[in-house]
């Protein structure tokens, strides 16, 4: 499956998504995926800087076509998002993800998940009661499930979205901004969201053992992160070297293909005995 990573390049082109046939026909198939198993649920570990010790796991949703081979998110998330299939998509990946961390944690761990939430969901209350609904239902600690938002500019100050990310960090779960550094008024936002913690954009991680100034750049995002309480996740982190940077830098959590690629939760679950616990 690590492979199956390794393999993009195989995948099918996504220069023809521009075609709105394809688009068309993908989301017909989308649909059908879900229901007959073609999608499928990642998980990359999460590491802690300090102990080495995997904290977590994000989950990233893969589409296996029997014909078009694997079908990775970018080709099909925006799409989803339009047609207004994201929420039965995320509805599936919430539940996949919170029952894996369920069952890992029930040898006692305290394993947490992140789920990837689109900010087009960020309307009305069908996410509130979804997020607090699964949770119930799962017997999952709130506290465990982290949601990943990327920031755009549907979340400015006053607007509904803003409200619904207050509703959901008071049902206990966690906020975390995505891809931090690459979107909209990044320090207000960081001032504004509940976010317990961000993730450093993969942009800035993947140079940092070369790029003075993306060295200058992430170390004062963890310095200021910090100072404001939150913890700094990067993502990406592709070599030792980087890591080592980022140990160095008081960084809190690693993700990268260094330490683990994204996995199918039987994978994970080997990983977990192989690698350091608590
Ligand atoms: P993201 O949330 O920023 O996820 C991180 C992406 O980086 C993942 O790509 C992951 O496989 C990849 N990655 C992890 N470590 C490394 C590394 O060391 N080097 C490199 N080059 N890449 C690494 P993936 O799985 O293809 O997902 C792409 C994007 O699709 C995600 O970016 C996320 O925005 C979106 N996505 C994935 N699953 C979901 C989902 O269930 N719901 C929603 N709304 N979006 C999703
Ligand atoms: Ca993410
Ligand atoms: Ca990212
Ligand atoms: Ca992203």
């Amino acid at each position: 499956e690590a492979a199956r990573e390794g393999l993009r390049w195989k995948c099918f082109d996504p220069a023809s998504l521009e075609d709105a046939e394809w688009t068309m026909s993908l989301l017909s198939r989308l649909d059908y995926a879900l229901e007959t198993g073609q999608l499928w649920v990642a998980y990359q570990p999460k590491l802690d800087c300090v102990t080495g010790v995997t904290v977590g796991a994000e989950a990233l949703v893969r589409w296996t076509h029997p014909e078009k081979g694997n079908i990775f998110p970018d080709q099909f998330i925006g799409a989803a998002e339009r047609s207004g299939r994201i929420a039965e998509l995320t509805r599936f990946v919430l539940e996949d993800a919170v029952s894996t961390a369920s069952d890992i944690n029930s040898s006692g761990r305290r394993f947490s998940i992140a789920v990837n939430l689109s900010a087009t969901l960020l309307v009305g209350d069908a996410i509130v009661v979804m997020v607090r609904e699964t949770i119930r239902r799962l017997r999952f600690p709130p506290e465990l499930l982290i949601l990943e938002i990327t920031e755009t500019s549907t979340l400015r100050s006053g607007t509904e979205a803003e409200d619904i990310l207050r509703e959901l960090s008071q049902i206990g779960v966690q906020l975390s901004i995505d891809d931090y550094g690459t979107g909209f008024s990044t320090l207000e936002y960081l001032k504004r969201v509940p976010a317990s913690e961000i993730k450093i954009d993969r942009t800035f991680i993947s140079m940092l053992h070369r790029s003075q100034s993306d060295r200058i750049m992430v170390n004062s995002t963890i310095q200021l992160a910090h100072s404001l309480s939150r913890k700094v996740v990067a993502e990406g982190v592709e070599n030792a070297e980087i890591l080592d940077e980022l140990i160095w830098m008081g960084c809190d959590m690693v993700q990268g293909y260094h330490t683990a690629r994204p996995m199918p939760k039987w994978a994970l679950r080997g990983f977990l005995e192989t690698s350091g616990t608590e």
